[in-house]
């Protein structure tokens, strides 16, 4: 690729010579040569004809794409604008000349992360050293732009031997260049990028904005499929992309007509058998396609930075059916809801969960926030570290979500004031029949007494599971063996049907001592 490059580097040489306002510089040359070969009259044929077929010929003067390539294009990054109409003289010159260009889309993998492990003067930093990085591989004929948080924008120039390849093997030295470590605070910080292109031959209609959707639709792709991922766009991509955003649309439409809203999952103790609470967990009953889980719909509401309305739709529906619950005598201690990180990040969620509480005349250790544990391993000065602390300190329980699936230490276990962790349904699977299951929640058990946590197994699909949990101190469990989430509609009957069974069961016995 390396030496098709060159050969391109010296023919657009040679073409912005002979093309470009260079030419001037050989008006005398040719004047003398005239008046050699054809006397005064073609001197003065050749010195008036000459700049003037130039100028007819809009060879000089007009803002061409080639007169930026001889040094005029700007270096560095450039604005978005700057940058739109510069792919717009990309593609201009491409169509001009019968050349291919490109234009590639990159994002730095969980920068969010960066954001809140490192801050965002860190961040910034580290986003600068990869422009510079990306910069040097990139040509001057190339264009570059940063655009958002972790976006970068590259136009490629014109050639004949820009393909399919030429652009794989670019993506995969800018890969190169952004995962070589980089020092922060004199630790390494190892970061990855996807990354998407657009050939403008793959593109049907030439117009930038949909060129550089298209680089940004394949981007999507990668960062779908995993980090450190390249995609080209094909037809194919378009088609996909086309379904998702219609999904996307449809989803917003749900979300305001109702369509999305949580089922509930009892929680019992295992003393007892009491219900201890319930899971809000969020479904959308499509009217065409039944009852979809979240997996189907949380992916594309965190890219259509839908999360924080989802979590307002969920908790308008949980706290009303905690209202309904209560008016109706079947007084329900918790409700447990998922906090995903993006509504973690909002400054105002703490006031405008007061408020929310306040509307429905609920106290706040009626709320179970349940965090994953992979949101835990934070700096103990941002955002969501400020709001976990304050929903602890308002009285709200916190509940730490699939907890052995992340790296939450004991210190911010503390930190964020956990009251209960819920253990993950990896580990209570088959945990009655398998020594090395049990040994682990076990230990997770005996790690949660001794810092005075309370503790919730989650996944609880058989009575024998059920009777380990409760025999190896688990205080509640949750699961498909007790119920699985259903509508609200079908909770009042179940609760009734619960109770009337705890009155002839004989209780399950925990551990002693
Ligand atoms: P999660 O918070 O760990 O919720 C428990 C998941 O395990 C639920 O899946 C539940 O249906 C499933 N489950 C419960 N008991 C059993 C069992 O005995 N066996 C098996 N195989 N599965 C069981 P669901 O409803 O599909 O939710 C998946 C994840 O989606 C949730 O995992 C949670 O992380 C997320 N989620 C659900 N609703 C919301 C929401 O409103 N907001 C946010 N941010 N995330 C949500
Ligand atoms: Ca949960
Ligand atoms: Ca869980």
């Amino acid at each position: 690729m390396r030496k098709n490059l060159s050969v391109d580097q010296c023919l657009d040489a040679l073409r912005v010579l002979f093309t470009g306002p260079q030419i001037l510089a050989f008006v005398p040359a040719v004047c003398l040569a005239a008046f050699w070969l054809g006397g005064e009259r073609a001197l003065v044929i050749t010195a008036l004809g000459l700049p003037l077929v130039l100028a007819l010929t809009g060879k000089w003067g007009s803002r061409s794409y080639s007169a930026h390539s001889s040094g005029m294009r700007p270096s560095g990054s450039v604005t978005y604008d700057v940058f739109q109409s510069e792919l717009q003289l990309i593609s201009e010159a491409a169509k001009n000349r019968g050349e291919n260009a490109a234009c590639i889309a990159i994002a730095l993998d969980d920068y969010a992360d960066l954001q809140d492990l490192h801050g965002q003067a860190a961040a910034d930093h580290v986003k600068q050293q990869f422009s510079d990085r990306i910069l040097s591989i990139i040509r001057d004929q190339d264009i570059f732009s940063q655009i958002d948080q972790n976006r970068f924008l590259i136009g490629l120039h014109p050639s004949t031997h820009l393909d399919l390849e030429a652009c794989i093997q670019m993506s995969g030295r800018i890969q190169s260049a952004i995962e070589e470590p980089l020092l922060l605070n004199g630790a390494g910080v190892y970061q990855s990028c996807s990354i998407g292109f657009c050939l403008l031959s793959d593109l049907r209609q030439a117009e930038v904005d949909e060129w550089i959707g298209a680089a940004s639709a394949a981007l999507a792709e990668a960062q779908r499929s995993g980090p450190s991922t390249i995609r080209a766009y094909s037809i194919a991509t378009r088609r996909r992309s086309l379904v998702r955003a219609n999904l996307r649309k449809e989803f917003e439409a749900a979300l305001d007509d109702g369509e999305i809203r949580p089922w509930f999952q009892p929680q019992v103790s295992t003393d007892t058998g009491n219900i201890t609470g319930f899971e809000a967990l969020a479904r959308w009953e499509h009217p065409v396609k039944g009852v979809l889980g979240p997996q189907v719909f949380l992916p594309f509401a965190e890219q259509a930075e839908l999360m924080e309305r989802l979590g307002q739709v969920m908790r308008h529906h949980a706290f009303e059916a905690m209202r309904t619950w209560d008016s109706v005598g079947t007084v329900i201690p918790r409700i447990g809801i998922n906090f995903s990180s993006d509504e973690l990040r909002n400054p105002g969620l703490l006031d405008r969960l007061k408020w929310e509480l306040d509307q429905f005349e609920l106290t706040p250790d009626r709320l179970a926030v349940e965090i994953l544990e992979t949101v835990f391993s934070r700096r103990p000065d941002d955002v969501i570290t400020r709001n976990v602390a304050g929903m602890a300190a308002l009285g709200c329980c916190i509940d730490l979500d699939d907890f052995g699936t992340g790296h939450a230490s004991i210190a911010s276990i503390k930190r964020f004031d956990v009251s209960r962790i819920k253990i993950d349904r990896t580990f209570v699977a088959k945990s009655d029949l398998d020594p090395s299951q049990q040994q682990l929640v076990s230990a997770i058990l005996t790690m949660a007494e001794r810092l005075n946590l309370e503790t919730l197994a989650e996944g609880v699909e058989t009575p024998g599971e059920h009777a380990l949990m409760a025999q190896l101190g688990s205080n509640h469990v949750q699961g498909f063996g007790i119920a699985k989430p259903m509508p609200f509609e079908q909770t009042v009957e179940w609760i009734k049907t619960h109770r009337a069974k705890l009155q002839g069961a004989p209780k399950i016995g925990r551990k002693m001592g």
